[in-house]
């Protein structure tokens, strides 16, 4: 225990390393708990108006089929697929291949408007860019796009808010909105690959950026993303489809999850190799019913056991995700049980990526030192599990890992933009 940790922390149990474990308590935070005195947990996306159909929630047939229920020949959607997924537009007027009669008609129903811009902030020189967008019933979402050396990120949002309750993570803590629609989820890299295109992306002056696009997704914005399968599954079709959609690799597409196993198992039968990222944070259930309210249904092992099976399945190397949280989850005798189970599956199959983490409003915890996270990692490593530090983009803007959330200004300032 140090100095500094937070007078209201309430100390538990002496380790037999003698390293004593601080629970910090979470300002005004207790995990709230269902009728039947289980953690909360929100599974089903709260009723509300459906996002209007758009193109990307159908399949190639059923885009085909609803060209013509509008009047125009099946082949249309063709054309309307590359306007959208290889121009990047859903603007009629610059559509001058359709025909000017019910070319507006047309797009109107396949590309209705999904997302309106509030907000878009910048850092980094503004090679990161963090876009707050409106959705057609009010929900707020974001995603956020960064330029690495080689490699274009987006972050993106599957679901408005999220049911998951993760004390640490302000989305969690906003609960959930509702579901995303997988056009929804498409459109976020849509409109950054227009913006790339528009150069809107880095240094202006810098040439050479002709043709970029993103190329890597994550799906660690707002949401759960496989409490929203059906839609999530879509929306990577779409996003891997090379004939009638993104044409992005399956391999850079990384799906994350705090663990719902058998979501988890279904991913592994799909023919999508996705990358799998598994929100452990801690190796141990004692600790980890506490900070991944999910755990009270699926456990340590049985999250890890789906997590090596998908790699057994896939050949997809796994990624353990873990923000290192002062006093809490960061002792050296975690990152040794964390081994320990890990290199009890097998050798070869995981990664880890801890990351010190993201301060969220409201919440007394913070990252990790410097050297506690180094000592995190060297142990990791020297059990011979390949471990790297993540590094952390956007904090400055609210727009890394765990920090986003609709804030009041957001709100106020999303009242003031009408939906198109
Ligand atoms: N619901 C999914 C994806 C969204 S969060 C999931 O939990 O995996 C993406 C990652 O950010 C997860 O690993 C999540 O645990 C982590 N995260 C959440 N809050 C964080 C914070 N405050 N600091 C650092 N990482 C955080």
């Amino acid at each position: 225990m140090t100095e500094t940790t937070p007078v209201r922390s309430t100390l538990s149990a002496v380790r037999t390393t003698g390293s004593r474990q601080v629970r910090p308590a979470t300002e005004g935070w207790s995990q709230q708990k269902d009728e039947s005195g289980r953690p909360l947990l929100q599974f089903a996306s709260p009723k509300r108006g459906k996002p209007p159909v758009h193109l990307a929630d159908l399949t190639p047939e059923q885009r085909v089929e609803k060209v013509k229920e509008l009047g125009m020949p099946g082949f249309r959607a063709k054309q309307l697929e590359k306007h959208y997924f290889t121009h990047f537009t859903s603007d009629a007027a610059e559509m001058t291949d359709l025909p000017a009669a019910g070319r507006d008609e047309l797009v109107a129903g396949l590309l209705p408007p999904l997302l309106t811009e509030v907000r878009r902030l910048e850092t980094d020189r503004g090679d990161t860019i963090k876009f707050l967008w409106k959705l057609h019933d009010g929900a707020l979402v974001e995603s956020v796009l960064m330029r690495y050396t080689g490699r274009i990120t987006l972050c993106v949002s599957s679901q408005a808010g999220c049911g998951m309750n993760c004390p640490f993570c302000a989305t969690g803590q906003a609960g959930l909105t509702r579901n995303m629609s997988a056009a929804e989820i498409i459109e976020q890299v849509v409109r950054a690959n227009r913006l790339i295109a528009d150069g809107g992306l880095g240094d202006p002056r810098k040439v050479g950026h002709e043709g970029e696009r993103v190329t890597n997704i994550v799906f660690m914005g707002m949401g759960e993303p496989l409490a929203n399968y059906a839609r999530v599954m879509q929306a990577v079709r779409v996003m891997v489809d090379k004939q009638h959609g993104i044409g992005m690799s399956a391999r850079g597409i990384t799906v994350s999850t705090v663990g719902l196993v058998p979501a988890i198992q279904k991913l592994t039968k799909e023919d999508i190799p996705v990358t799998f990222a598994l929100s452990l944070h801690a190796p141990d259930d004692q600790l980890r019913d506490e900070l991944i309210p999910v755990n009270s249904r699926w456990k340590v092992d049985e999250a890890l056991d789906a997590a090596k099976a998908y790699f057994d399945e896939t050949g997809r190397r796994v990624s353990i995700e873990y923000a290192l949280i002062k006093d809490m989850n960061d002792h050296a005798w975690r990152a040794d049980l964390l081994a320990e189970k890990l290199n009890a599956r097998g050798r070869g199959w995981v990664h880890v990526n801890p990351i010190p983490l993201n301060p969220t409003p409201g919440s007394i915890w913070t990252s990790s030192e410097p050297e506690v996270q180094d000592e995190f990692v060297r142990r990791l490593n020297e059990a011979g599990i390949p471990t790297t530090l993540r590094d952390t983009r956007g904090k400055e803007i609210d727009g890394a890992c765990g920090q986003l959330v609709a804030t009041e200004d957001d709100q106020r300032a999303a009242d003031t933009v009408p939906v198109d």
